[in-house]
């Protein structure tokens, strides 16, 4: 077998690898990169990067629909599917080819196959060492036959999608991922799972022109999401026109060759072309040989890692979906830095993942980090909530978005700053705010006087700081 010797070697070209294996190479690793599909991984390729392609076209029937109100008249709007789908392609290719310029210029080797690793003690590669043990040897990895060794291995394979109990994916009952590519405009669209995904799904879906229907098993969207949020969230999509039915589940799944039918709730049938199971991921862990190569999993079946994202085997890391925390694409990015700094004899500190920030692009636009207000009460901090609506502000009423809110949730006692909770225009974008402060180790009152541009929406921020420190302004 050809045997070709580097540093660092990532498998898997998502966020987690490409970011991983270009920080190695800064490092002076010598890095290659291993891809069995396209670099970029599912996010640039299928998951978050088309998922807001295609919203951002929702986005501009929007507001084109609302023009009339601004003034700027633009007849009647209409949705050109092909080439809403074209653009989503073109600003894939944008960025992969962004990525795959990346890798050149930092002089990363990328390969195209399937990789998993040695066996331990076979391949040069002697294995079994607790997490973080030093002074193994080289480790082997496979790809289509091909032999590579390594000091440092990093698996950021990612998820795959998963489905619920007795539905089986195929035909029209597609993921995610499939969701944001389809090759036309449903008429009639179901999407069962109203976390992240799911929502913007059918937010994007109801304002290209389907009829969509969105299901829940919990007691309401978002789920994760502070109550409050979860509350205009759901009256937001209604407006779209779309049905929301929450504490719901769906039965009698039966797939024909280009619709389906189903029943939910009080048993009410119905049918619909595409029915979109939105209920979360699983490792993508199967191909890698992990168990022959002594790298344990977690009771979840998520890669198990510590601090530093190292695996049970020594010289071996593990980042992004393939491990414990949420499934975003910055944490990915993130814990890619965290392994080979460690790899490469540097400090570093786990990740908080309660202080990851969290975007969801629907319609309400949601941004959150931290605790909601029900979790820091359970935690028994001196709870104090600043709520502020953007119309509070002069920039909602200019901008057409008084019914956004910001809430932050403090701890009275040392003006800690809990968690943020923004649901409306550009919530994406002002919570980073929040968490900067956070990780300066500000708090509410510190965000409550600092110097805000006038008239924008992060004024309602700074609103919100006041609020909870007892001196809202505008309100
Ligand atoms: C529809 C959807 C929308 C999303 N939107 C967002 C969003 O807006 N923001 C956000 O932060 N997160 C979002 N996510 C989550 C985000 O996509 C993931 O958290 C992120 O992609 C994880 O990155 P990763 O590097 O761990 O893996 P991935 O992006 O999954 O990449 C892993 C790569 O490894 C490759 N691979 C697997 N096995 C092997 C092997 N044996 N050999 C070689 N290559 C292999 C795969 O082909 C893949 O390219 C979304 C997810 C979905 C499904």
């Amino acid at each position: 077998m050809a045997e070709a010797e580097f540093d660092c070697v990532v498998i898997g070209a998502g966020p987690g690898g490409y970011v991983a294996a270009i920080r190695a190479a800064q490092l002076g690793m010598k890095t290659a990169v291993v891809e069995k599909d396209t670099v970029g991984g599912r996010c640039l390729n299928y998951a978050c990067i088309p998922a807001k392609a295609v919203l951002r076209s929702a986005d501009l029937a929007s507001e084109a629909r609302e023009a009339g109100e601004f003034g700027v008249n633009v007849g009647e709007v209409s949705i050109d599917f092909d080439a809403v789908q074209k653009r989503r392609e073109k600003v894939i290719s944008t960025l992969t080819g962004g990525v795959a310029g990346l890798f050149k210029k930092n002089g990363i080797e990328s390969i195209a196959g399937e990789a998993s690793l040695a066996p331990s003690g076979g391949a040069g590669g002697t294995g079994g060492g607790g997490a973080g043990s030093e002074g193994d040897g080289p480790i082997g990895v496979i790809v289509d036959g091909r032999q590579l060794t390594a000091r440092t291995v990093i698996l950021a394979t990612g998820s795959v999608r998963r489905s619920i109990p007795g539905v089986e994916l195929g035909g029209p009952i597609i993921g995610t991922e499939e969701a944001w590519a389809l090759a036309k405009l449903p008429k009639r669209l179901a999407v069962v799972g109203a976390g992240a995904s799911g929502a913007e799904i059918a937010s994007g879906y109801a304002r290209l022109g389907s009829e969509v229907m969105l299901i829940e098993v919990a007691e309401r969207v978002l789920p994760a999401e502070d109550a409050d949020i979860s509350r205009l969230v759901e009256r937001g999509l209604k407006r779209q026109g779309m049905q929301v039915m929450t504490g719901t589940t769906i039965e009698d799944v039966q797939a024909g060759k280009d619709s389906v039918r189903f029943s939910h709730g009080s048993g009410e049938a119905v049918e619909v072309d595409r029915l979109v199971i939105a209920a979360g991921r699983a490792p993508d862990s199967d191909s890698l040989g992990l168990a022959q190569a002594g790298v344990e999993l977690d009771e979840r079946g998520c890669v198990q890692v510590d601090g530093a994202q190292r695996t049970s085997r020594a010289g071996v890391y593990a980042i992004g979906d393939l491990v414990r925390g949420p499934a975003l694409a910055h944490k990915a990015s993130d814990e890619g830095v965290i392994a080979v700094e460690d790899a490469a004899g540097r400090q570093t500190h786990p990740l908080s993942y309660v202080d990851i920030p969290r975007a969801t692009f629907c319609t309400p636009n949601v941004g959150s980090f931290g605790l909601t207000e029900e979790q820091a009460r359970e935690q028994d901090h001196e709870v104090v909530v600043g709520k502020v609506p953007y119309g509070a502000v002069g920039g909602g009423t200019v901008y057409g978005d008084r019914t956004g809110l910001v809430k932050v949730i403090g701890d009275a006692r040392y003006g800690e700053l809990l968690g943020g909770h923004i649901v409306g225009s550009r919530a994406t974008e002002l919570i980073q705010e929040l968490v900067n402060i956070r990780m300066l180790e500000g708090g509410f009152p510190e965000l409550a006087r600092i110097v805000h541009g006038h008239p924008t929406l992060s004024e309602a921020v700074m609103e919100a700081g006041r609020a909870a420190d007892g001196w809202l302004i505008h309100g």
